[in-house]
């Protein structure tokens, strides 16, 4: 099993795509209108060629449920489906604070404990702090979102 770890913004939106379409007045932010379709289209291209699943790891997963972003990801032109999300952590009993890398590694663990046999993964983020986790990590840029540059490395990341 290959896995993609997937942030939203900053990865399937930009600076870029929002200047070039106006935000519709009233519209929610965790809605389709914020999921550029040509970055949903980049993603399409990685997960057909590499056969990762994809686990969210950005905030949205705290503001839709799994079946409102798959919802969400299928209107703007995915047809794969996520398949879960990271957990939510915070701090450590010791009061560490926790980085969405620290997130990523809880969830491989828990699916390697369940019995998954994760061949290789990677980490499409633009801004979060990882911790060990970057050097799995292909960081995008939040000008401009994924790009064909970027799938070429996550698909030779996950081809290995
Ligand atoms: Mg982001």
């Amino acid at each position: 099993m290959r896995v993609v770890f997937l942030d939203i913004d900053g990865v399937l939106n930009s600076d870029r795509y929002f200047t070039e379409h106006p935000w519709p007045a009233g519209a929610s932010w965790w809605s389709a209108d914020a999921i550029d379709p040509s970055a949903v289209a980049l993603l399409e291209v990685l997960v057909a060629r590499t056969g990762a699943e994809v686990v969210l790891s950005s905030s949205w997963r705290k503001r839709t449920t799994l079946d409102e972003i798959n919802e969400l990801l299928s209107a703007r032109g995915l047809s794969k489906r996520v398949l879960s999300v990271t957990p939510s952590l915070y701090r450590t009993a010791d009061g560490v604070r926790l980085t969405r890398g620290d997130e990523i590694l809880a969830w491989l663990e828990a699916a390697r404990e369940e019995g998954a046999v994760i061949e290789r993964w990677v980490v499409l983020e633009d801004e979060e702090a990882l911790g060990e986790v970057e050097k799995w990590c292909v960081r995008t840029e939040p000008s401009a979102g994924l790009t064909a540059g970027d799938v070429e490395r996550a698909a030779r990341m996950l081809e290995g």
